[in-house]
């Protein structure tokens, strides 16, 4: 499994290095930036899962790192913010920040504040990697990955049987007539021929519904085929 990556950001050489140390332990990849310029070029140019960014930087203080952060990326941030500097916590949440964590602090506490920082920021790539994700049911559809799965089960559909399942799945609750799907899949006039249509169906439905026991295409007689919600 690929390690998290945690990029520090802290003038304070000693925490850092002792932060570094510690998330090292931890199984954590690290890297440190001493001020926030440094550490503003090293978030544009690799990946990291999370930042954790102190707020009293020389030069570029860690409020305005972070707003720069929050131009072009949604990555974690836990600030690290001086003993009761309250106006620090409230302008650092409000713009951007996932969490603070007051210095000095304990290592177990900025542990446990980067799993759940982790966590959220996982769940939060993989709704926006699933926005478009096409479903029904358990059949999950994915248009770019060009793959499909039943539950956890991947389905193995040729070309013109995924796009007719994109296309019904694009279309639910729409009756899509014959010649509509001879025309989107097909791409021409199959005029005379929508009896093609009816073939794939069968095909995907020996894939998709048979072996499960369901239904999912229904027919429209004399029109066509929809998905519907159920
Ligand atoms: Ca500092």
């Amino acid at each position: 499994m690929r390690k998290n990556r945690i990029l520090i950001i802290e003038d304070e050489e000693k925490i850092a290095r002792f932060v570094e140390l510690e998330l090292g332990y931890e199984g954590y990849e690290v890297e440190k930036a001493l001020d926030g310029r440094d550490g503003l070029a090293l978030v544009k140019a690799r990946p990291f899962d999370l930042i954790l960014l102190d707020i009293m930087l020389p030069g570029l203080n860690g409020i305005e790192v972070l707003r720069r952060i929050r131009q072009f990326s949604t990555i974690p941030v836990i600030l690290l913010t001086a003993r009761d500097a309250v106006v620090d916590k409230v302008t650092g949440l409000d713009g951007g920040a996932d969490d603070y964590i007051t210095k000095p602090f304990a290592i177990e506490e900025l542990l446990a504040r980067i799993r759940v920082c982790l966590r959220a920021g996982n769940s939060r790539l993989e709704s926006q990697t699933n926005a478009h994700v096409l479903t029904t049911g358990s059949l999950r559809l994915d248009p770019e990955k060009r793959a499909c799965w039943m539950g956890s089960e991947s389905l193995d559909l040729t070309k013109k049987e995924f796009d007719m399942l994109q296309c019904l799945l694009e279309n639910k609750n729409i009756v899509m007539k014959r010649e509509t799907l001879l025309d989107k899949i097909w791409g021409y006039d199959f005029a005379g021929e929508t009896n093609a249509v009816d073939v794939y169906i069968r095909y995907l439905r020996a894939k998709i519904e048979e072996p499960y026991h369901q239904k999912i295409i229904h027919t429209v007689r004399g029109v066509g085929y929809v998905i519907r919600d159920e």
